[in-house]
């Protein structure tokens, strides 16, 4: 080997080692909202089997947002908890390399984001969220979760009317609260600066043991 190339090659690993090692050392500006809020009900599907790729996708069962994002979703349980009701969240940050595994199964823009682009879940600053009562119970809605019917639309008029007053009330008080709704899916927000967050591709446990050590925002 020439001199020349064995120290580019030897500064190349020395390189991907120190990025690596910041990498593990970065404070990512992501938050588990149970942490930040008990009283919102996590049933993340994708880290169990019940969802429609009919497999466990995530490495852990930990809802993450970005800071701003899990504040907002905050304030509105809160002001859900003055009517008697709350959240229950379906769904928040989604690691890139998940979004890929989707796209094979369904390539369709209007319920997968394709992940060329990346999905606003990848970005941290997306949420599916549905309305429980006081116990913890579901409310009606036009459909479940990922529900890829046009019956799923934010805006679709043919469901029973008390689906559509929790459909609109669920709405309603997100967009309260900086987020927008997406019409292809009444449970799906973004929020309002998704631009200002990058897409990640973090795997969950490497976020989860993060999380407990303190690494995470706060
Ligand atoms: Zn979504």
């Amino acid at each position: 080997m020439k001199p020349k190339l064995a120290i580019f090659k030897i500064a190349v690993v020395f390189l991907f080692f120190l990025s690596s090692f910041a990498f593990a050392q970065e404070t990512i500006d992501l938050v588990d909202v149970a942490a930040l809020d008990s009283t919102i009900i996590i049933d993340l599907k994708y880290a169990t089997a019940d969802n429609f790729m009919g497999d466990t996708l995530y490495s852990a069962n930990i809802c993450l947002l970005r800071k701003d994002v899990a504040k907002r979703l905050i304030e509105v349980q809160k002001e859900l908890q003055q009517m008697g009701l709350g959240l229950k969240v379906w769904d928040g940050y989604r690691p890139l390399a998940v979004q890929k595994k989707m796209w094979e199964k369904i390539p369709d823009s209007r319920y997968v984001a394709n992940p060329a682009k990346g999905s606003n879940h990848n970005r941290g600053a997306a949420v599916d969220v549905t309305l429980v009562d006081k116990d913890g119970k579901e409310l009606e809605m036009p459909t479940g979760f990922d529900d890829f019917t046009e019956k799923a639309g934010s805006n679709y008029p043919n469901v029973s009317e008390r689906a559509k007053k929790n459909r609109e009330l669920l709405k309603k008080v997100m967009i309260n609260h900086g987020f927008k709704p997406i019409k292809s899916e009444w449970w799906h927000f973004n929020d309002k600066n998704i631009h200002d967050y990058p897409v990640l591709d973090v795997p969950l446990n490497i976020l989860k043991m993060k999380a407990a050590k303190g690494m995470m925002a706060k």
